[in-house]
This record gives C-alpha cells, sequence and structure tokens, in this order.
C-alpha cells in the first residue's frame, strides 16, 4: 500500500476522491535543503519558480523555509503576496510583462525585474518614472549554450525567444546605468528545463562572470548573479543532475567575487513530491485496436498535460498490491477526454481491475498548474500532506465555478 509520509494514499482517495493531486511537505523541505547544502559556502538565494507548483499551500511550504519566489505574471506575484511573502525577496521573470504587471510590481516593491529585452528595460524606466520609484533590475543573458533538452523547453540557445544576446548586454547596462529611473541589480539566465548535466549551466555562468567583470571595470556594480532553474530530475530512475558538481562549479566560478548567488529551481523541488491519483473507471482489453489494451481511468490530459505535450514519461504504479499478479498485461493509460493525445502513460506492464487506484509519480511539477476545462471537466482537487497529516489545498472544482463567469447575471 502507497503512502505520502505517514499518510496511506487510499485514504485520501477515499475521503477526496480521484482525481487529485498529493504533495509531500517533508519532500520539498528535504530538497530545499539539499539544494542550499550544495551550494556551500556561497551566498545563496533559493527563489522557487512559482510556475512549477503556484498551490498557496506549497508556497506557502517554501516562504517558512526562507525562500523568495521566481514570478512570471501579475497573478504569480498576487499569489505569493496572498500568503504573506516579503515582495523584496521576489524576481519577475518573463519575455512579456504588461505595463499593468510592471506597474503592480513596482508598487509592492519587488527585489528584482529580470529584463528580457531593450524595449522592455525602457518601458520599466517610463513606468518607474512615472510611479516615482526606482526600478532595481537584472538583464537576462541569452549565453547560446546548447542545454541538451527537449526543444520546448530549451530556452538558452540563439534562435529561443528569451534574453539578450552576450554582444548586446554591456550597451543595455550602460543605458539602465545612466537612467534614475533604473538600479541595476544583478544578471541572470535561464537555459532550459529538465537539465542532467552541469557542463552547459557551468558554460553559462561563466559568460555571465565574463560580463560581471567587463561591467565592473565600466564601473558598474552587479550585486548577484541568478542562474535560473532547470535543474533536471528522475522520472523513471535515470540519474539526476550532479547538485554537488553544480555547486562546486558555481563555486569555482564565483570566486572571491563579492555577488550572491541566486538560483530559480521549480521542478527540482516539487516534481518527485507530488503524485496524481486517479481510478480505473473501464477495461477495454483487445478493443477495438488489435493487440491493444485501454485502461481508461477518471485522470485525463486536461489534469496532467505532460504526456501529450512533451510526450514525458510517468511511473504508474498501483496503490494497492494487485492479488493477482500473473494477470498483468500491457495498458495504455488512458483519460476520458475525446482526443486520441489524451493519455497519461503508453504500454505499461500492470494488473488492472476496474476500481483500482493508480498513483501517476513525479506528478508534483507542471501537473495542476497547466491544467484546464477541456471537456468541462472540473480541475482536481490537491492535497498537502505533512507527516500523518493531510489537508486540502484546493477543493475540487465543480462545474457551477466554470459556469458562473459565463452565465447571464441579469
Ligand atoms: C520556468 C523557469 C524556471 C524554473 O524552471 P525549472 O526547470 O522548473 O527549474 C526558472 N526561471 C525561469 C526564468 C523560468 O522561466
Amino acid at each position: 500500500m502507497l503512502h505520502a509520509e505517514g499518510v496511506s494514499l487510499e485514504a485520501i482517495a477515499d475521503t477526496v476522491g480521484t482525481p487529485v493531486y498529493v504533495y509531500s511537505r517533508a519532500h520539498f523541505e528535504n530538497r530545499y535543503q539539499m539544494l542550499l547544502d550544495a551550494m556551500a559556502p556561497l551566498d545563496v538565494v533559493i527563489c522557487y519558480a512559482v510556475k512549477a507548483n503556484s498551490n498557496l499551500g506549497v508556497l506557502r511550504v517554501f516562504a517558512e523555509l526562507g525562500a523568495g519566489f521566481d514570478i512570471v505574471s501579475g497573478g504569480e506575484l498576487q499569489r505569493v503576496i496572498s500568503i504573506g511573502a516579503e515582495p523584496q525577496s521576489v524576481v519577475f521573470s518573463g519575455v512579456g510583462k504588461s505595463v499593468a504587471e510592471i506597474d503592480l510590481a513596482l508598487k509592492l516593491n519587488i527585489g528584482c525585474f529580470n529584463v528580457e529585452s531593450a524595449a522592455e528595460l525602457d518601458r520599466i524606466a517610463t513606468r518607474a518614472e512615472l510611479l516615482a520609484r526606482v526600478a532595481p533590475i537584472s538583464v537576462r543573458i541569452n549565453p547560446d549554450v546548447d542545454a541538451d533538452t527537449h526543444p520546448y523547453i530549451s530556452t538558452g540557445l540563439r534562435e529561443n525567444k528569451f534574453g539578450v544576446p552576450v554582444g548586446q548586454a554591456i550597451d543595455l547596462y550602460r543605458r539602465a546605468a545612466a537612467n534614475d529611473a533604473l538600479d541595476v541589480h544583478g544578471i541572470d539566465c535561464h537555459i532550459g528545463s529538465q537539465l542532467t548535466s552541469v557542463g552547459p549551466l557551468a558554460e553559462a555562468c561563466s559568460h555571465l562572470i565574463e560580463i560581471v567583470d567587463e561591467l565592473k571595470n565600466s564601473g558598474i556594480q552587479i550585486e548577484h548573479i541568478d542562474m535560473g532553474g532547470g535543474l533536471g530530475v528522475s522520472y523513471s530512475g535515470e540519474r539526476e543532475i550532479d547538485l554537488d558538481e553544480y555547486g562546486r562549479r558555481l563555486n569555482e566560478l564565483i570566486g572571491e567575487r563579492d555577488i550572491k548567488l541566486l538560483l530559480e529551481p521549480g521542478r527540482f523541488l516539487v516534481a518527485n513530491g507530488g503524485v496524481l491519483l486517479t481510478r480505473v473507471e473501464y477495461l477495454k482489453p483487445e478493443s477495438c485496436a488489435e493487440h491493444k489494451n485501454f485502461a481508461v481511468v477518471d485522470a485525463a490530459m486536461n489534469d496532467l498535460l505532460r504526456p501529450a505535450l512533451y510526450q514525458a514519461w510517468h511511473d504508474v504504479v498501483p496503490v494497492t498490491t494487485p492479488a493477482d499478479t500473473t494477470a498483468e498485461q500491457c495498458w495504455d493509460i488512458v483519460g476520458p477526454v475525446c482526443e486520441s493525445g489524451d493519455f497519461l502513460a503508453h504500454e505499461r506492464t500492470l494488473a488492472l481491475s476496474e476500481g483500482d487506484l493508480l498513483a501517476v509519480l513525479s506528478a508534483g511539477a507542471y501537473g495542476m498548474v497547466q491544467s484546464s476545462n477541456y471537456n468541462t471537466r472540473g480541475r482536481p482537487a490537491e492535497v498537502l500532506v505533512d507527516g500523518s497529516n493531510f489537508q486540502i489545498v484546493r477543493r475540487r472544482e465543480t462545474t457551477m465555478d466554470q459556469l458562473r463567469l459565463e452565465l447571464n447575471e441579469g
């Protein structure tokens, strides 16, 4: 019988229903501490990337650990503020910050804008001047390194839309330094997600250090280097990124410089701290397609998009040990949504019966946050486990929750 910390997953499914996301506080805490330890003795601030899992209960865990936050929208900023986090601990990333988002961030006095273009720098300066504020900025450098990951989650190549080319960085910093509405704080990059080797990250860091040193020579002092997130995790037993090596390389590269390190991990902190529980609705052995066995479960692509979007692999395991494992067959685990792309897993060897409870593993990052109401399905509930207790940190969405926005109030 599978447990999350001291709580049986079956008990959660029985109480809250399925599909449901279940998260482990202890896992989040352990991962956070692991990362801190690996970076020592560097002065490091971990800014949790909110977009990986933005549930308020999850944000609270990281705020209590002393984390900062990396946000990519005004909505995420409001989430962070709503749990009482310190605005100074927030860095604001993203290529398309609107005037309204910039104004909100300026009024709340956030820690830093991670600027992605010359046009954005100008817009932030204009808004800051108008609001009589000084905007803290960092320039996101596109170091043109190959992060060797899925093309949809690679962000540090010249052809990606993110950041400013190395060759334009110095000019942009000069422009920022000359503007009274802007205050140069840092330099940043984020070269991609699910990175499994340190090489590209170290290469990116050395590009940033070169720029830092060149800026120092022209009288512009950089206070922090933000290496972004992207640390890869294990989805099916493959090796994770070598944290100790990453820490060692960053310590070597930054050396004696009086510079703070910021990191923006999302997936690394939460992916393996979450599962999606789902029940088998119907079995369709050797159905329409010859030699294809389908298990139709009550979770679908609208609940967990990663398999459909990135062909991502998630392990799927039974929550209770099946009575008869000789009945194992090869199953495609599919949802009720009307799309052939609606699958959670292909060709898994499992002994299944109708009503069985399954856990889709490693679903803590980019799971619930990418959910939708496609097919007018309500989003799943979310549960946070802490030791032998669990708490519903988001209730299941009802159809009425969805219809309310469309019903004519008059
Ligand atoms: C998505 C993102 C992150 C987090 O990425 P992970 O792969 O989840 O660690 C960090 N920084 C920026 C700018 C991002 O866009």
